[in-house]
């Protein structure tokens, strides 16, 4: 006799699969040629999902509103932070960033002209996609 588990398994076997298969419906052999295949478009890629709001992603630094105050410094659990004293702004290493956005709660940022407010030089960005073979590639310093 069937028992209420069996019915809950055999349910599930006619149910799409709630993840999100990115970056390809399938796991590949070879990324590589995988990635040859989306560049010869024979392969798509699959989307990922929209990120939800307040998502900490990435942290995008804008120096042009950077006053090289240090707060970031100061509060960053990480120690992810730089300062360069010859330019007074700041270095980012995202491969040490623990997404806390500490930093960007403190960060006064600067009025451009034209604003009627300061906007901050920190922010979390949306992306997330950051996976790299070099932590200190171009990609994960920002500066
Ligand atoms: S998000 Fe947190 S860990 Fe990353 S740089 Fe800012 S304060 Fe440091
Ligand atoms: S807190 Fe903001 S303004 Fe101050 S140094 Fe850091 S990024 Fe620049």
């Amino acid at each position: 006799m069937p028992t209420k588990m069996m019915m809950v398994l055999i349910k599930q076997m006619f149910r799409k699969p709630y993840t999100n298969r990115f970056p390809v419906k399938y796991a590949p052999k070879d990324v590589t040629g995988l990635i040859q295949k989306v560049l010869r478009g024979e392969v798509k890629i699959h989307p990922p999902v929209p990120v939800p709001e307040d998502f900490r992603g990435k942290l995008a630094y804008d120096p042009e509103r950077c006053i090289g105050c240090k707060m970031c410094i100061r509060v960053c659990p990480a120690n992810a932070m730089e300062f360069i004293p010859e330019t007074r702004k700041i270095r980012h290493y995202v491969a040490r960033c623990m997404f806390c956005a500490l930093c960007v709660d403190v960060c006064p940022g600067k009025k451009l002209p034209g604003e009627e407010a300061p906007v901050k030089a920190l922010k979390m960005s949306e992306e997330f996609l950051i996976a790299d073979y070099d932590k200190y590639s171009k990609n994960l310093v920002e500066e």
